[in-house]
C-alpha cells in the first residue's frame, strides 16, 4: 500500500484552494479580453477590477495601485531599479540596500548593477540589525540619489518578523524608499502597507492558496513609480504591458479573499499546531535548535537544525517518511544549496536548516506523523564526529 504523504511544506507553495479553483474554472467561460471594448472585453475587465479589489483589500491598498504581473520575482525585478519617476520628473535611485536574509530573487539585486547594491546584516535570531542599516545608511551619498530600502516582512525560511516600521523611519530619516516582500508575510499575519510605511509591497498567489504564476506590486501611491520593466501594448496603465493572465488573476483575488477571513482564529488554530510540534521535538532530542524561538514568528513555521544531520539527508529521510518539507529554499534544480540565511545569522556552513511549514488544512494526524518521523530520523542520526 502506498505511504500516506502529509503535506508540510506551505512556504515552498500552498496547494490550491478550493475557492480559487471554482473561481477559475467560472472564470474559463469568459471569452473575452480585458482591454476589448465590446461586451465581452466588459465582462473581462470587470472581473479583473474586481480581483484588484480584493487583492488591495488583503494589504490595506488603494484598487488603482495594484500591478498584476506573473508572481514576486517579476514584481521585484520591475520595482529593484535605479530607475524611477516622480510624476513626470524622471529620479534617479544610487543604491540598493538589501537584508543579508532576502529572498534570492531580491538579493540578486533585481535591475542594480552589483556595485550599487550593498547588505545589512542579521541577527543570530534572524531579525534584521536595524543599526547597521542604519549605519549604512548614514554612509549614504545623497547628492548621487536616493537609496532604496528592501526589506521582508517575513522571512520565509524562519518565519521570523522583521521589524519593517522601525525599519521605515530610519529609511525616511534619510529620504529612501522602502521596498517590503510581503510574500510570506499575507494570510500569516495582518498586512497594512500604510501601516508598515512601505513604498512598494510585494505578493505573490501560489502562498495564500491561489495559482502559480501571478502576483502583484503594490504602490503605496501613484506618483513615485519605477520604469516598466515589460513594455508594450500598455496593460496595467502602462506599468506592465502583455495581456493580463486573467484566469490566474481571478484565482489569486479569490485565495486573497478566503485569506482575509477568518485570519486570526486560523493564527491561534495554527501556532497551537506549530507549538505542540516543537514542544513534541525538543522532548525527543534536547540539542534540537529551533531557529527564531525567541522572537516574533508567524505561526505555521518551525525552522529548526539536528546537530550532526545534513540538510540534503534530513530532506530526504522525512520524505521517505511520506512528509514533504524544504531545506530551506531549494534552487530551482532541486538541490539543496546551503542555507544562506543560516550563514547571515552567523551559523557554521556545516549546520543545516530543515523547514516544516504549516497550513489551514493542516490536521493534528499531520502533525502526529511529522513528529514521528522526526523521533525515527534524530534517533538514527550518527553521533557528531563518529567515523561513516
Ligand atoms: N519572496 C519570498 C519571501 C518567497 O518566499 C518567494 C518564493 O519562494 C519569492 C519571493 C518568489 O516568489 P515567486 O515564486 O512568485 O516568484
Amino acid at each position: 500500500m502506498a505511504l500516506a504523504r502529509v503535506y508540510m511544506d506551505w512556504n515552498a507553495t500552498a496547494p490550491l484552494m478550493a475557492e480559487a479553483r471554482h473561481a477559475m474554472i467560472d472564470a474559463f467561460a469568459l471569452p473575452g479580453n480585458a482591454s476589448s471594448v465590446h461586451a465581452e472585453g466588459r465582462a473581462a475587465r470587470a472581473a479583473v477590477e474586481k480581483a484588484r479589489r480584493h487583492v488591495a483589500a488583503l494589504v490595506g491598498a488603494e484598487p488603482a495601485h495594484v500591478i498584476f504581473t506573473s508572481g514576486a520575482t517579476e514584481a521585484i525585478n520591475h520595482v529593484l531599479t535605479p530607475d524611477f519617476r516622480m510624476g513626470r520628473s524622471p529620479l534617479q535611485v544610487s543604491r540598493l540596500y538589501a537584508s543579508a536574509i532576502e529572498h534570492s530573487a531580491v538579493r540578486e539585486g533585481g535591475r542594480f548593477a552589483t556595485e550599487q547594491i550593498c547588505r545589512f546584516a542579521a541577527t543570530r535570531s534572524g531579525v534584521v540589525d536595524l543599526e547597521a542599516l542604519e549605519q549604512s545608511l548614514a554612509g549614504h551619498d545623497r547628492s548621487a540619489g536616493p537609496p532604496m530600502v528592501a526589506l521582508m516582512l517575513v522571512n520565509n525560511e524562519t518565519g521570523v518578523i522583521q521589524p519593517v516600521s522601525e525599519a521605515a523611519q530610519i529609511v525616511r530619516r534619510f529620504g529612501g524608499l522602502l521596498i517590503v516582500d510581503a510574500v510570506q508575510a499575507v494570510g500569516r499575519i495582518p498586512v497594512d502597507i500604510a501601516a508598515l510605511d512601505a513604498d512598494f509591497l510585494i505578493l505573490t498567489s501560489h502562498k495564500i492558496g491561489g495559482p502559480k504564476g501571478v502576483g502583484a506590486l503594490v504602490a503605496r501611491g501613484e506618483a513615485l513609480m519605477p520604469a516598466p520593466l515589460i513594455r508594450g501594448g500598455g496593460q496595467e496603465k502602462g506599468h506592465r504591458s502583455g495581456t493580463e493572465s486573467f484566469h490566474a488573476i481571478i484565482g489569486f483575488a479569490a485565495a486573497a479573499e478566503a485569506a482575509l477571513e477568518g485570519l486570526g482564529e486560523r493564527i491561534s488554530e495554527i501556532s497551537r499546531l506549530r507549538d505542540d510540534l516543537e514542544a513534541g521535538m525538543l522532548a525527543a532530542a534536547s540539542d534540537v535548535i529551533i531557529h527564531g524561538r525567541g522572537v516574533d514568528r508567524v505561526a505555521n513555521t518551525c525552522f529548526f537544525s539536528l546537530p550532526g544531520l545534513k540538510s540534503e539527508t534530513g530532506q530526504i529521510a522525512f520524505d521517505l517518511e511520506g512528509i514533504a518539507i524544504s531545506a530551506g529554499s531549494a534552487c530551482s534544480s532541486g538541490k539543496v544549496g546551503q542555507s544562506q540565511v543560516l550563514t547571515a545569522m552567523g551559523f557554521e556552513q556545516e549546520i543545516g536548516g530543515l523547514r516544516i511549514s504549516l497550513g489551514p488544512t493542516t490536521t493534528r494526524d499531520d502533525v502526529a506523523a511529522t513528529l514521528a518521523a522526526f523521533k525515527k530520523i534524530s534517533d538514527r542520526r550518527r553521533p557528531a564526529g563518529e567515523a561513516a
